[in-house]
């Protein structure tokens, strides 16, 4: 099953496909955590995208398709989560072009909804480990043992993402209502949207997210 999770910034689209690649098998794509992965090690694409991406704005479609195209012939028997991605109708139409040359489908797209006030709460408290990528929230979600990962033991590799304050939020908030909102109802129209109450505990997420894909 191939599918994608579509949401604002800090919908909890990262936490939730981690969820479903430990408890399903799957596969998840991010093309935000590719293009920082980019950045990390400093190839010319990463130097390129560095300040579109602190400002919050997009990177071209041109980047991005690529980077998916590469990654869809890895071997994936539980299939792709898309994460972050399409993020504009031109995405949209590319990954549905890449998906078919594999003789692969969409199977759906599940739309988490956040209101924004609750995103700014997300997004503002949000780090990661730095040696897992696994998603830590300063009140929502806090680790067991202090400034030690729960997912892979790592200590004091705690780090907050660049692109996490107010500015550059507003930026990403309005390139989503912009340009990726309307992929609502592209899907809608496909037969292929499922939206799902992205409030709550991240639990009760999961479980409405797994309710939706009839897992
Ligand atoms: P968030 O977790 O806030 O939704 P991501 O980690 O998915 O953010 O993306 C971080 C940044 O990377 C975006 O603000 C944008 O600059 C860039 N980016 C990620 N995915 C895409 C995409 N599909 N198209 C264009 N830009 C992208
Ligand atoms: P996205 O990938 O959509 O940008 P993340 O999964 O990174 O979102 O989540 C953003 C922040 O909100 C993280 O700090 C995460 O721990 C926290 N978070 C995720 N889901 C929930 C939830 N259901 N309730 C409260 N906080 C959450
Ligand atoms: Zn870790």
């Amino acid at each position: 099953m191939n599918i994608i999770l579509l949401g604002p910034p800090g919908a909890g689209k990262g936490t939730q496909a981690h969820r479903l690649v430990a408890g399903q098998g799957m596969t998840q794509l991010s093309t935000g955590d590719m293009l920082r992965a980019a950045r990390t090690s400093g190839t010319e694409m990463g130097k390129q995208v560095a300040d579109v991406m602190d400002r919050g704005d997009l990177v071209t479609d041109e980047i991005v398709i690529g980077l998916i195209a590469e990654q869809l012939d890895s071997d994936a028997s539980g299939g792709f989560i898309f994460d972050g991605f399409p993020r504009t109708l031109a995405q949209a139409d590319a990954l549905a072009e890449l998906l078919d040359a594999k003789g692969q489908t969409l199977d759906a797209v599940i739309e988490m909804k956040v209101d924004d006030n609750a995103l700014v709460a997300r997004i503002s408290g949000r780090y990661s480990c730095g040696e897992c990528g696994a998603v830590y929230h300063d009140t929502t979600k806090i680790p067991a043992v202090e400034n030690t990962c729960d997912n892979c033991g790592a200590v004091d590799k705690f780090k907050r993402r660049a692109d996490d304050n107010e500015e550059s939020l507003r930026t990403r908030l309005m390139a989503y209502y912009k340009d990726t909102s309307p992929l609502i109802g592209y899907y809608y129209a496909k037969g292929q949207l499922k939206r799902v109450n992205g409030l709550g505990e991240i639990d009760q997420v999961a479980t409405r997210i797994s309710a939706a894909l009839g897992l």
